[in-house]
């Protein structure tokens, strides 16, 4: 086998996500032969820094030998059982110490296998709490303008990032955008709180939730936001009777500095939704926790018809729940969210000479997330993509969203090699035209 045939063989067969398959006439795909720690390798032995750690869920490196061990010792005691009317152990394990980890208060887990469908479940959940408890007009969703929340049709109404969801416009639920904070600052927290309070005072009798991506909006070009955000609307959410769902598909798992983005801001949502880093990037899992408030509001004889009757066919899969406990492990022994603190520390220093570039308007971060905004280029100028292909004739995987580059690398980085990726990236901004 080797990169070409392989390439020529997908493309046969294949239909890749995200992707205008015509682009692969001029930009080689690449085949991945194998991958171990930060390092993904090609068949001619070329090497990349996976700098995007894979699409956000790689978060202990490729291959790593830990994670390996558990899933090869799942494997062969269960793979994988019906999760209605039965359990296993790993599962429960896991939603044992989600409970514990997560902002105190969520108390019961709800498994699926992406962050899609989760946001999915935390929707239904949340409008059928209501209606369970005979609120019965509480039939619209509230998200953030510029925000990102999947690409099924339920997740992609409550997104706002037109790239994926203006052509299926006729096809969405029925949702109100209230704005994010336009910046970092406190202020801008404020007063993006404040419009969400007026659209409650008009609306809040038809609002089932308002769903956010706390501090970091990923998909919407790595905006960020200040955790006072968090606190407001927290307390708007309460006083009002609108659920608030924190989608931390992205930013959990240690990403922003501490292990959930809620503890930022010392908050406790009513549904929390977990996916990506959950299983370091191994096996598909998500999964949405809530309080046993909520969950009380379902529970009941069934002929009075409140069940939850959601399901997926892989729900709680075996094992992808041990990868996830495994991920669990090496958070609670190897000191992780103190150690990413001082990598994030090294990221930001290295960050701040991008400003001096004069196609760079800012540069931002949040914990282990950095980004550098380029301006004076149009969307027609695909100047991510020249950015991207630089990074890979330098053997490193950058994939800027449009007009953002940005950093989020597994957190078993070193200073060398964070080095390697942001040198990267700079001389490919400085070469752009
Ligand atoms: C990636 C992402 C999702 C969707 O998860 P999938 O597993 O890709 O379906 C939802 N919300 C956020 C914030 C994400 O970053």
């Amino acid at each position: 086998m080797n990169n070409l045939e392989l390439k020529n063989r997908d493309l046969d067969v294949l239909w890749h996500p995200c992707t205008q398959m015509k682009d692969h006439e001029t930009l080689p795909l690449i085949p991945i032969k194998k991958a171990h720690g930060i390092y993904l390798e090609d068949f001619e032995g070329n090497k990349f820094i996976d700098a995007i750690s894979s699409w956000w869920v790689n978060i202990f490196g490729h291959t790593n030998s830990y994670i390996n061990e558990k899933i090869k010792e799942q494997l062969d005691t269960l793979e994988h059982v019906i999760l209605a009317g039965f359990t296993h152990e790993q599962v429960v394990r896991l939603s044992e110490r989600l409970v514990k980890l997560t902002p105190d208060g969520l108390d019961k887990c709800f498994y699926s296998d992406n962050g899609s469908s989760a946001v999915e479940v935390a929707l239904k959940m949340s409008f059928h709490a209501h209606k369970n408890d005979g609120k019965k007009d509480k039939n619209i969703f509230v998200s953030l303008t510029n925000s990102y929340h999947g690409e099924t049709i339920g997740a992609l109404s409550v997104g706002d990032v037109e790239l994926y969801k203006d052509t299926y416009a006729p096809l969405l639920l029925k949702t109100i955008q209230t704005p994010v904070p336009k910046d970092m600052s406190i202020e801008s927290a404020r007063e993006a709180a404040l419009e969400f309070e007026e659209l409650c005072k008009v609306k809040a009798h038809e609002i089932s939730a308002i769903i956010l991506e706390p501090l970091v909006q990923g998909a919407g070009y790595m905006h960020m936001y200040h955790p006072e955000f968090l606190v407001l609307v927290r307390a708007i959410c309460s006083k009002y009777d609108v659920h608030l769902i924190a989608d931390e598909v992205m930013v959990g798992f240690g990403r922003t500095g501490e292990l959930f983005a809620c503890q930022k801001a010392n908050i406790t949502p009513d549904f929390i939704v977990l996916s990506k880093g959950l299983t370091a990037g191994y096996l598909p899992l998500s999964v949405v926790l809530t309080s046993n408030e909520i969950y009380a509001k379902f529970y009941c004889d069934y002929s009075e018809h409140k069940a939850f009757l959601h399901s997926h066919s892989y729900t709680g899969n075996a094992l992808a729940c041990a990868a996830a406990n495994a991920t669990l492990d090496i958070f609670e022994n190897d000191n992780v969210i103190e150690k990413n603190r001082v990598i994030a520390k090294y990221m930001g220093e290295k960050l701040e000479k991008f400003s001096d570039l004069n196609n760079v308007a800012l540069v931002r971060q949040t914990g282990m997330i950095c980004a550098v905004e380029l301006k004076g280029y149009s969307s027609q100028d695909r100047i991510g993509l020249k950015v991207y292909q630089h990074g890979l004739e330098n053997g490193v995987l950058l994939r800027p969203l449009g007009h953002i580059v940005y950093f989020m690398p597994p957190y078993i980085i070193t200073n060398q090699e964070i080095d390697k990726m942001m040198d990267t990236a700079y001389e490919a901004i400085s070469l752009l035209p």
